[in-house]
């Protein structure tokens, strides 16, 4: 199938399509890119919006169990639901498949859902374009909510929040009182936090846990695109299936509030800005790799460290060579 012909099929909204246009844009061969990049154009061009969150959590908090309780939530209230995987790791030990269907069972077999398990890719940059990619083309594709799920390595997480609306991070909870070491940053980036698994023995611990993060989100910060209440600490159990229509009501009123105020398409422009940085970047790494600059990056490193050159010195001479690349 031809790009263009791929992309009406996305945009009118066939899933095998759309899986084909995934795998497109997931190749690494460099004579893909041009094809993929004109893909991603004529979906985007169908200017449809989903809401993108990013759901992010240690393996074992419960992601999984969440997304498909949640995501079922979801299709019985008549929306379609596309879940994505950033998967940091290419090892995925651990038993965290992201993505996995397997553990998605009953949202797998919707017709309205689709799931994308994460492509074995190691590389930071890639899987950020290649996620970026797919989120457009779900949009595209008319679902109505992208979920894009991560474990909580930093890195993937702040990729994940350049990417989506709003950022959701999932915790388990805590034995003792004290918050889970949950990184200052990471807190900063979460618009709400669901403390998971407050069903049972682990209630008391729960609303423990969420009265522990409600107050350390409540020192932490008041952000310009934060209505007031946000943001959130909540209780809900994925197994019970309890809380999830009020976290959707609180997900929904934080959407409705920062696209009113703009800040919902401020976010998106920054996001825009920042990923054509980002690929700029990355392309001139490329160029690195390539003749005449090829193997000057380590080999000048080694001069660095040996100290036979300055790291100024070194650095405009490695600008130098990209000049003429
Ligand atoms: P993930 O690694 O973050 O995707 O976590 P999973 O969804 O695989 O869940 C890890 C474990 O926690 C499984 O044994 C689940 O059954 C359990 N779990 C998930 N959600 C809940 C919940 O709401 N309550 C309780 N009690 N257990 C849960």
């Amino acid at each position: 199938m031809q790009g263009d012909e791929l992309a009406a099929a996305v945009i009118a909204g066939d899933r095998r399509a759309l899986a084909r246009a995934i795998t497109r844009v997931e190749s690494a061969r460099a004579d893909h890119r041009a094809e993929a990049v004109a893909l991603v154009a004529a979906a985007r061009a169908a200017g449809r919006q989903a809401l993108r969150i990013g759901l992010s959590g240690t393996p074992g908090v419960g992601k999984s169990t969440f997304i498909e309780s949640f995501g079922m939530m979801l299709v019985e209230q008549g929306l379609r639901v596309a879940v994505l995987a950033v998967d940091p790791s290419s090892a995925r030990s651990g038993g965290s498949i992201l993505g996995d269907k397997t553990r998605m069972e009953r949202l797998s077999r919707e017709p309205a859902a689709f799931i994308r398990p994460s492509p074995s890719q190691a590389q930071m940059g890639g899987v950020a374009r290649r996620t970026r990619e797919a989120v457009a083309l779900c949009e595209a594709a008319g679902f109505d909510v992208v979920l894009v799920e991560t474990v909580g390595v930093g890195q993937s997480e702040t990729v994940v929040a350049e990417i989506c609306d709003l950022f959701i991070l999932l915790l388990a909870p805590a034995g003792g009182d004290e918050l889970q070491g949950v990184k200052r940053g990471i807190m900063e980036m979460a618009d709400m936090i669901l403390v998971n698994k407050a069903d049972g023995d682990l209630k008391p611990a729960a609303l423990r846990t969420r009265a522990d993060y409600a107050g350390a989100l409540h020192l932490l910060r008041r952000r310009p695109q934060d209505p007031e209440g946000f943001p959130k600490a909540v209780c809900v159990s994925a197994v019970e299936q309890s809380g999830m229509a009020e976290a959707w009501a609180d997900m929904q009123a934080l959407a409705v509030w920062r696209k009113r105020e703009g800040h919902w398409s401020a976010r998106r422009a920054h996001q825009a800005r920042h990923w054509f940085a980002e690929e700029v970047r990355q392309g001139l790494l490329a160029v690195l790799e390539r003749e005449p600059a090829k193997g000057s990056m380590a080999a000048l490193g080694r001069e660095v460290e040996a100290g036979h050159l300055s790291p100024e010195a070194a650095a405009a001479r490695m600008l130098g060579l990209l000049g003429r690349a």
